[in-house]
C-alpha cells in the first residue's frame, strides 16, 4: 500500500484564495483592509525568514503588513511598549509577536500584553486557557496546529473516537493540536522525551501527529497500517548532492511511512503551508470582527 500524500501547498493555496476573495469583498462593502503587525525582536535567522514568507504571503491576499524589528538587548519595557502601541492602531487588526524572543524576556508577560482581539497567533494565555476548557471558545486557535486539523479532515480522517498520538508537547504545537484534537473527540496520547516506549504508543495511533524537531525519528515499524501521519516537524540535514547543501526532512522517515500509512503530509508542503494560510485566515476573521 502507498499513501495518499496530503497536498499542503495546494489546500494552503486554496484557503488563500478564499482569503483574498474575501478581503476583496470586505473592501467592496465599505470594511477595512486587514492589518498584519510583525514584532521581531533579535536578528534569529529562522525567525526573519519565517516573518519574510508570511509577510510576502499577507501582500498577495491584500492583508497589509506593518514589520517592527527591535533590537536583542530590548527590554521587557520596550517590547511591551511596543505591543500596547500596536493594541491602540485601528489599522492593525492581528498583531504576532515572533517566537522564542531572545533569553531575558518574559514571553508570557509580552503575550498577556497583546490584546485578545489582536491576538491572531491564539497564544494569549486567556485564549489557551479557553481552548483548554469545555464550552469556552478562545477568539483564536494557533495556526499550526488549526492547520493541522484542516489537513485532517482534508484527508478524510475520522477523527470522533480516533486514537491519536501526539509527540511533542510544545506551548506552539503539541499541547495545542493535543487540545484541538481532544476538541474533536479524538482519545488522546500525549508523548515527550520521558516518554516509555515511544514507538510501541505511536503504533496504537490512527491519527499520528508529530511535532519534535529529530530528522526521521519515526520509522515504519512506529506507525499502524492505515494510520494518518501529519509530519510538523521542519529539520536540515546535509546534502552534498544540493546547491546549499543541505535538505529539508520532517520528524518521520517519509519514504518507509508512505508504504504503511493511508495518508501522510511531506515535508516541506505539508504543515509549513497551512501555518500561514491558516494566519492569514485569523488576521481576516480580527478584520471582519473589528468591523
Ligand atoms: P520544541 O523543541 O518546543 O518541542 C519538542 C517536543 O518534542 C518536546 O515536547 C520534547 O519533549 C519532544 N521531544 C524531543 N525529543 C524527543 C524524543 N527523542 N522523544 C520524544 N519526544 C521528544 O519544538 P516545537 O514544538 O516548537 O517544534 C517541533 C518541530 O516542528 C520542529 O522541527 C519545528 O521546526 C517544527 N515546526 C514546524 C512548524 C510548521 O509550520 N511546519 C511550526 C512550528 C514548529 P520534552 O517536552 O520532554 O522536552
Amino acid at each position: 500500500m502507498s499513501a495518499r500524500i496530503i497536498d499542503g501547498k495546494a489546500i494552503a493555496a486554496d484557503l488563500r484564495a478564499r482569503v483574498a476573495e474575501a478581503v476583496r469583498k470586505l473592501q467592496e462593502d465599505g470594511g477595512p483592509t486587514p492589518g498584519l503587525a510583525t514584532v521581531l525582536v533579535g536578528d534569529n535567522p529562522a525567525s526573519e525568514t519565517y516573518l519574510r514568507m508570511k509577510r510576502k504571503k499577507s501582500a498577495e491576499v491584500g492583508i497589509e503588513s506593518f514589520a517592527h524589528e527591535l533590537p536583542a538587548d530590548s527590554s521587557q519595557e520596550e517590547v511591551e511598549a511596543l505591543v500596547e502601541q500596536l493594541n491602540a492602531d485601528s489599522r492593525v487588526h492581528g498583531i504576532l509577536v515572533q517566537l522564542p524572543l531572545p533569553d531575558g524576556l518574559d514571553e508570557e508577560a509580552v503575550l498577556s500584553k497583546v490584546q485578545l482581539e489582536k491576538d491572531v497567533d491564539g497564544f494569549h494565555p486567556i485564549n489557551i486557557g479557553r481552548l483548554a476548557q469545555k464550552g469556552r471558545d478562545p477568539a483564536f486557535v494557533p495556526a499550526t496546529p488549526m492547520g493541522i486539523i484542516t489537513l485532517l479532515k482534508h484527508a478524510g480522517a475520522d477523527l470522533d473516537g480516533a486514537n491519536a498520538v501526539v509527540v511533542g508537547r510544545s506551548n506552539i504545537v503539541g499541547m495545542p493540536v493535543a487540545l484541538l484534537l481532544i476538541r474533536e473527540n479524538s482519545t488522546v496520547t500525549v508523548c515527550h522525551s520521558h516518554t516509555r516506549d515511544l514507538p510501541g504508543v505511536c503504533r496504537t495511533a490512527d491519527v499520528l501527529v508529530v511535532a519534535i524537531g529529530r530528522a526521521e525519528m519515526v520509522r515504519r515499524d512506529w506507525i499502524k497500517p492505515g494510520a494518518y501521519v501529519i509530519d510538523v516537524g521542519i529539520n536540515q540535514v546535509d546534502d552534498s548532492s544540493r546547491k546549499r547543501g543541505y535538505r529539508l526532512v520532517g520528524d518521520v522517515a517519509f519514504d518507509e511511512a508512505v508504504e504503511v500509512a493511508r495518508a501522510i503530509t511531506p515535508v516541506p508542503g505539508g504543515v509549513g503551508p497551512m501555518t500561514i494560510a491558516t494566519l492569514l485566515q485569523n488576521t481576516l476573521t480580527a478584520a471582519e470582527r473589528a468591523r
